[in-house]
């Protein structure tokens, strides 16, 4: 079975065409720019082993027009890779916040999509644009069957002691202001390989996922119970552009000492704050290259970025009562040597000590990079979310 995974924006769609017995991308790409000037459409294929690759620029006034353009390569004579667009049986999206009401992947029906417009308000950045995703998918796709896979459901499982912030009640009652918590997909695919790789079902294991936005999970069990984004993913760890957490009352003061509006302390806080607040760089490929010239900025930001990940370490060790794992993943957590060390420096306390060697000798899959003694393993592993959605997608549709 083919499986469309997309992931919709509100200007870009990202999608990846994945063949369920190979497990395998067909095709990849993206659609960016939508509604501007100049839309973009790039295109990659994998069959037999060859890459082909092309990019498109014209313009994309709306979603349909994206993905309609994306139907056509795939079937395309020359770079297309199924025939016709019904040998795409299913359509997995992502969808960002699923509340309370999704604890797992359904398939889309009006009554899911009526749910997922109640939630805008929880996420009005994503949930509409993921909408516009499903509702374009269903014209574009009319022979697939449509499924939401949530950033959230892997979190549903947290205590309540975990979710609930201390305010008056009535606002977790009314309003559903609690820890939702994010990358669900990623933390439920990591840990999954994690506990598989130790043989042990039963294992705790915390979960670092460090792309441009970063969170941490602690599984026990292979249940979730805690994570550090909340109700939206502006808490927890230093991110690239947004700031992790911070004391409420930072809010208060810039409104009263600067006059700043809601817009403006929510644009600070979501995008201008994190790396690129800290040494004007947002990409950790640019923050190391400050690294190299001896920024003293780009020191402490580093510094202050694994800081954070090792409290929350402690505190999910703490938590479970131990810890089997810990995990890294995602460009960031697969990538940066350096911040793996800075993370597992001094933790000895806690059975997790880095090997160099072992961490410089990369392989793919799984990768170990603990010394031999450790009590805790220390591993990379590489997050795959677009094949965790279509995995999902398969166990509904199939
Ligand atoms: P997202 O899916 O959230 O956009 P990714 O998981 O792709 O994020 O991660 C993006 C981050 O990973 C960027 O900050 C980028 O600099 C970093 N990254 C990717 N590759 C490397 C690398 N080789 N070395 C250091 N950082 C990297």
């Amino acid at each position: 079975m083919n499986i469309l995974v997309i992931n919709a924006g509100s200007s870009s769609i990202k999608y990846q065409l994945i063949d369920m017995d190979t497990e395998l991308p067909l095709a990849s790409g993206l659609v960016e720019r939508i509604g501007l000037e100049e839309g973009v459409v790039k295109y990659k294929t994998f069959v037999n082993g060859e890459k082909k690759e092309l990019k498109e620029t014209f313009p994309i006034p709306n979603h349909t027009v994206g993905l309609k353009r994306v139907a056509e390569l795939l079937t395309d004579e020359k770079v297309g890779v199924v025939s016709d667009p019904s040998e795409i049986q299913a359509v997995g999206h992502r969808l960002v916040h699923g509340g309370e009401a999704f604890t797992k992947t359904v398939e889309i029906t009006e009554a899911v999509k009526a749910k997922v417009k109640e939630l805008f308000p929880l996420a009005p950045l994503h949930n509409p644009a993921n909408l516009i995703g499903v509702e374009v998918a269903e014209t574009v796709f009319p022979n697939a069957k449509q499924v939401g896979v949530f950033d959230t459901a892997f979190h549903q499982t947290i205590p309540e002691k975990a979710f609930r912030y201390a305010i008056p009640v009535e606002f977790y009652k009314e309003m559903g202001i609690r820890k939702y918590g994010f990358h669900g997909t990623s933390h439920k695919f990591v840990s999954e390989k994690a506990a598989e790789y130790l043989g042990n079902k039963d294992a705790k294991i915390i979960t670092i996922h460090l792309g441009n936005g970063a969170s941490m999970a602690a599984v026990n069990g292979g249940v979730c119970v805690d994570t550090t984004m909340g109700m939206g993913p502006l808490c927890g760890l230093i991110m690239g552009t947004r700031s992790g957490d911070i004391d409420p009352a930072i809010i208060f003061f810039l409104a009263e000492q600067k006059g700043y509006s809601v817009n403006e302390i929510s644009n600070l806080l979501n995008k201008e704050s994190g790396m690129k607040g800290l040494t004007g760089q947002t990409d950790m490929r640019d923050v190391e290259k400050l690294l190299d010239e001896g920024d003293e900025n780009a020191i402490l930001a580093c510094d202050m970025y694994a800081y954070r990940i090792k409290q929350f370490i402690g505190s999910y060790a703490a938590i479970m009562n131990g810890v089997d794992a810990i995990v890294f993943t995602a460009g960031i957590g697969e990538n940066k040597t350096s911040i793996r060390k800075l993370v597992c420096e001094d933790m000895a306390y806690l059975g997790i000590e880095w090997d160099e060697v072992k961490d410089k000798n990369r392989t793919d899959g799984v990768h170990e990079i603990n010394t031999d003694n450790a009590k805790t393993k220390v591993l990379i592993i590489p997050t795959n979310e677009e094949l965790e959605i279509a995995r999902q997608t398969l166990e509904v549709v199939k």
